[in-house]
């Protein structure tokens, strides 16, 4: 069976599907896909609303709570504890198919009167702002960071205590504005870095404690820009930058890229694999265009965000956790032979369906049910019955058209800008429109006595006064209010770091932004001219050399 070319619906790009994509979509029984990779993440990503939350009601409680819907949406949203209550059948909901109109309209339907979770925000304690995250204590703005304490403003952040502006980095303690590092202790603003303390301004450095502005250094103390200082030296010089004030951090900040682009840069970050490609992998074996996986992981290919012991998995993301047999899957773990859902915990042979969870299985086309089988949009079936009406259905979507395919873009219970797909694959509002995807302007009011430009704010954080907590600031770029709370107040004092000119949505996107894109380019290394494929653009300002001549370099 020869690789095949493909054209996507969509872009109308050529994109391949390789021999062993081909086995596993026999194995899964699916057709295989008519989108290219970026359009179908894209899809997925749309039915994602992790950060974008609002005050609301519970409409079974009456509780005040938070929640990933905006008021102006019209479908039932129950509190936590309402939804995981025996308070409510989710079965009651359940409707026959309609055998001449398509599946899509039907499900849309369903989900749009079943009462939907406001949060996943599993046994947190203190820490109601937080989204699709499991066992927090006392955090405050964190979404998809696990047994986290003390902790704001972060996204993909596992087991960390005080780390406030991360994003994918885990095992670390004190850290503030860190993107993709691990185990580090009291480290600011710094990339890409392992095992490191007490440091500023990191790029890919490992084991370095007191150091300054550093790009690839391995088990170094006391340097400032690459240069060895005295103990005394470096303490006093590291003063003269003022971190505590914003204006130091935003000199600094360009100080400390124009240096970054004079070292070479690793093609990716492929750490003790086998056989794998993509970036920023970890412990992977035969995992084809990945990134973001965290092993062990097998037999993956274009997921994004996942492992942690998936195998046998194509077109999945935010999810796995011991998963088998995924395909097009979105936050989703601990199953098996699951395609086209989002947020399926636990579960097994679930199809087109959202929110199931505690041990289902056998269920199609069903939304919001926790230790269900044999069910179709909801409605209860015999066993026997169920296999049989569950063929009738998959061959109406064939002829729909509809099976094979993810639920479209259209239908997500979310407006594309309340979703990730926005941060990897941004619209304008207009766009949107034209393209018949959903757009939200609501924003939950702030009360303040006083709103005040972040530019007006006083530069040094020894200069705010406790009454800033009663103040809204307005965010430097988007011009909407944002407030500081007492939590983050006393973190950026106790860290030294300048109250923020940028609100916390505004930032998250800056750290993503500063990301890699998760795509590769075929491109030469800047040293031996070895062909290479890496997330840097062929036209990045940065210097690219192969895994070897990296190593050469730096080790
Ligand atoms: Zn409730
Ligand atoms: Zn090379």
């Amino acid at each position: 069976m020869p690789d095949i070319t493909r054209t996507c619906r969509i872009t109308g790009k050529l994109f391949t599907i390789t021999e062993w994509e081909q086995e596993f979509y026999k194995k899964m029984g699916v057709t295989p896909p008519t989108l290219c990779i970026e359009e179908r993440h894209r899809r997925r990503l749309s039915h994602r609303n992790e950060r974008t939350i609002y005050k609301g009601q519970c409409s079974l409680c009456a509780k005040a709570m938070i929640s990933i819907y905006s008021p102006d949406k019209l479908n039932k949203v129950y509190c936590p504890d309402c939804w995981w209550s025996d308070k409510w059948d989710p079965r009651d909901f359940g409707r026959d198919i309609d055998f001449n109109r398509p599946f899509f309209d039907q499900f849309a339907e369903l989900q749009r009167v079943v009462p939907q979770i406001a949060l996943f925000n599993l046994r947190g304690e203190n820490s109601e702002y937080c989204n699709i995250t499991n066992s927090n204590k006392n955090c405050y703005l964190v979404f998809g960071g696990d047994y986290c304490e003390d902790c704001m403003n972060s996204c993909f952040s596992m087991y960390c205590k005080d780390v406030s502006d991360v994003y994918w980095t885990n095992h670390s303690e004190l850290c503030f504005d860190c993107i993709d590092c691990g185990d580090c202790y009291n480290v600011r603003y710094s990339q890409g870095s392992y095992n490191c303390k007490d440091s500023d301004f990191l790029f890919e450095c490992r084991a370095c404690t007191n150091c300054f502005g550093c790009v690839g250094l391995r088990n170094k103390e006391y340097h400032i820009f690459n240069k060895p200082y005295s103990k005394e030296e470096y303490h006093q010089k590291i003063q003269e930058y003022q971190l505590h004030s914003w204006s130091g951090v935003q000199r600094m900040k360009q100080q400390f890229e124009e240096f970054r682009l004079r070292f070479p840069h690793r093609a990716a970050q492929i750490i003790n694999c086998e056989n794998s490609s993509g970036d920023d992998l970890r412990n992977c074996k035969n995992c084809s265009n990945c990134f973001d996986v965290e092993g062990p992981a097998e037999d993956l290919k274009d997921c994004f965000l996942a492992g942690w012991g998936a195998r046998d998995m194509v077109s999945c993301d935010h999810g796995g956790f011991g998963a088998q047999l995924y395909y097009e899957m979105v936050g989703s773990i601990e199953g098996q032979r699951c395609a086209f859902c989002t947020f399926c915990w636990t579960s097994s042979d679930i199809w087109y369906s959202h929110m199931i969870v505690n041990n289902s299985h056998d269920l199609f086309g069903c939304s919001n049910m926790k230790k269900a089988e044999y069910c179709i949009l909801n409605k209860q079936y015999s066993k026997e019955e169920y296999f049989s009406v569950r063929q009738k259905l998959v061959d109406h979507m064939k002829k729909t058209g509809e099976f094979g395919e993810f639920f479209p873009i259209a239908n997500s219970l979310f407006s594309y800008n309340e979703t990730v797909a926005n941060d990897y694959f941004s619209v304008s509002k207009e766009e949107a429109l034209r393209m018949n995807w959903k757009w939200c302007d609501f924003q939950t009011p702030v009360q303040a006595e006083r709103t005040i430009p972040a530019e007006k704010l006083p530069d040094s954080i020894q200069d705010i006064p406790d009454d800033i907590l009663n103040w809204a600031i307005l965010c430097e770029r988007t011009g909407r209010p944002f407030k500081i709370i007492a939590q983050e107040l006393k973190y950026y004092r106790r860290m030294k770091i300048p109250i923020p000119h940028l609100c916390p949505e505004e930032r998250n996107r800056a750290r993503i932004r500063r990301r890699k894109p998760r795509t590769t380019w075929e491109r030469e290394c800047d040293k031996c001219q070895k062909t290479i494929f890496t997330p840097y653009r062929p036209e990045c300002p940065e210097k690219i050399y192969c895994e070897q001549c990296y190593l050469n370099e730096v080790e």
